[in-house]
């Protein structure tokens, strides 16, 4: 019995070192759910997980310190039914927010339609989304992050670093399921808010939930999805976009394989150049290559990542575009461009502005497998009109928050992406807090989300609060001015749905 025992500690040990180390989305879910099945906890509630898992890993001084540290983060939501969340979306925000909401006690079920994390881009942080992340563990999943001057990860260690903590804090993931839309709840059945998914008759589809966010990202906002009435009616529904239309952008990436040899380590990182201060720079760059570029960042990460604004010109000079188009959609077609052209103009581009540092490197492969340079537009950029949204059907409320990419889509080459996607993600949160406090106000909780909302898009590293270390879900901390009247009560009732249309 004792050695037993014995080897059930020295297995957590080993399987929680495992998890730990975990490369991969899939390895990491495979990893915890085999350390989940060895300690019982398949079946334990969600408001049990936590303690149950530090239970079984207490024996390790170093897993001992990193439980206690986030155990203080679980904010004690009293008696009565937690507030169930589904989250759709395993970006960074949909991750940070499945996060905060485990720590307001809800059961969080999170889902993706994809299983891998195959981002090599580089994410500028800003320095609050450097204490936050320190701030919920990430160093014991990722030691190195943000050493020293760093600030900045890639997408892809990033999303797994927020997996890792997430299932630690009891959110339950599910990858390869798509959601569809939502199903309303039953008249008598006393069923409540049901999502249609793809594969249909996943477990997913059986969970009720009372809170639905969206973090789908940019190009999967949602605009559109399917509700479905219990007659089998389907209307669609969705969150309309704003266009913000400027002049022709196009935004050059390019990831070279990083082997860290002591030539890589001597080369040195651009935190973002413009044309207009390093004149001399830019202007060699055009006349001796070519390239003309209004902008460039160099991060040395898990991968030499590069960004760039190219103008359309150079890219035709040096053959990228192979005609010539007014339409940015026709100029953009992937028949348009020649590979080879823009892979060469890429490192040309790397290599001049880092003095030959990327001259015998290869390019990093993409989730495909090929070279990783993406050129992309982004003259346009969509922000949602609303935030938030509830939907009433047979008693049933629902309460929808959009976050992320979804919400706003980014400018990169600020970094905005992560930090508004974060500050989105804690507003959101704080959000479903009152949902959970404030049962029956509906339309003062929608009010307030849209009030903060409104000074999202406008802020910027500096005209935010810096007292990193009191930032909490509560906008007040973080904002340093919100006007409480921007969205009235009266003007909240259109993001209130209660049209009964069985
Ligand atoms: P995302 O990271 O886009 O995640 C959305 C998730 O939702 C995805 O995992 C997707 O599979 C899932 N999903 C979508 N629809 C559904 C559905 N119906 N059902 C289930 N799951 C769904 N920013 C930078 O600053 N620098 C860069 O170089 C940069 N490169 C980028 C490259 C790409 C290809 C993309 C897509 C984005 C890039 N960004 C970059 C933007 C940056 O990644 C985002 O700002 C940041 O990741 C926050 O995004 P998010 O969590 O809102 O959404």
């Amino acid at each position: 019995m004792k050695r037993d025992k014995r080897n059930l500690v020295t297995y957590t040990m080993e399987g929680f070192n495992v998890f730990t180390e975990a490369h991969t989305c899939k390895e990491t879910l495979k990893a915890f759910e085999k350390l989940s099945v060895k300690l019982g906890l398949e079946n334990v509630p969600h408001e049990e997980f936590f303690d149950q898992l530090s239970f079984g890993l207490a024996k390790n001084w170093k897993f001992k310190r990193f439980l206690d540290h986030l155990k203080n983060k679980f904010q004690d939501t009293g008696k009565g039914e937690a507030t169930k969340v589904l989250v759709v979306g395993a970006g960074p925000c949909g991750l940070r927010i499945a996060i905060e909401t485990a720590f307001l006690g809800c059961k969080v079920v999170l889902i993706d339609k994809r299983d891998a994390f195959t981002r090599n881009n580089v994410l500028h942080l800003w320095p609050f989304t450097v204490t936050d992340l320190k701030n919920i563990g990430i160093k014991q999943f990722f030691g190195r992050f943000c050493c020293g001057e760093l600030d900045h990860i890639s997408i892809r260690r990033l999303q797994l670093s927020l997996l890792k903590i997430a299932l630690v804090v009891g959110v339950e993931v599910h990858t390869n399921v798509e959601f569809e839309g939502l199903k309303c709840p039953r008249k008598n059945g006393g069923t409540g808010w049901k999502a249609v998914c793809k594969p249909q008759n996943h477990k997913v589809s059986d969970f009720e939930f009372d809170v639905l966010v969206a973090a789908t990202g940019a190009r999967d906002a949602l605009c559109e999805y399917k509700l479905q009435h219990e007659n089998g009616t389907v209307i669609k529904q969705g969150f309309d976009r704003k266009e913000f239309r400027g002049r022709l952008s196009i935004a050059i990436t390019a990831n070279f394989v990083n082997s860290n040899t002591p030539a890589e380590m001597k080369a040195k990182e651009i935190g973002g150049v413009s044309s207009h201060f390093h004149q001399k720079l830019f202007k060699d760059l055009k006349a001796k290559k070519e390239i003309h570029l209004e902008n460039f960042v160099y991060y040395k990460d898990e991968t030499h990542y590069f960004v760039m604004t190219a103008t359309k010109a150079s890219l035709l000079q040096r053959r990228v575009f192979k005609e010539d188009f007014l339409d940015a959609s026709e100029l953009m077609e992937r028949k348009n461009i020649d590979v080879s052209a823009l892979l060469a103009y890429a490192r040309d581009a790397a290599n001049f502005c880092t003095n030959n540092a990327m001259a015998n490197i290869c390019f990093a492969k993409n989730s495909r497998g090929v070279d990783d340079v993406a050129m992309l537009d982004f003259s346009s950029k969509f922000e949602a009109v609303n935030a938030s949204h509830v939907i009433e059907r047979n008693g049933k409320k629902l309460l929808i928050g959009l976050i992320g990419d979804s919400l706003l889509e980014p400018f990169w080459p600020q970094g905005t992406g992560c930090a508004r996607g974060f500050l989105g993600a804690f507003d959101t949160a704080w959000m479903i807090r009152n949902w959970k406090s404030m049962k029956g106000k509906p339309l003062e909780i929608l009010a307030e989300r849209e009030c903060v909302y409104k000074v999202l898009s406008q802020t910027t590293p500096n005209n935010i609060k810096k007292k990193y270390s009191e930032y909490s879900i509560d906008p007040k901390s973080r904002y340093p001015s919100i006007n409480p009247k921007a969205v009235t009560l009266e003007k909240a009732k259109q993001f209130y749905d209660d049209v009964q249309e069985d």
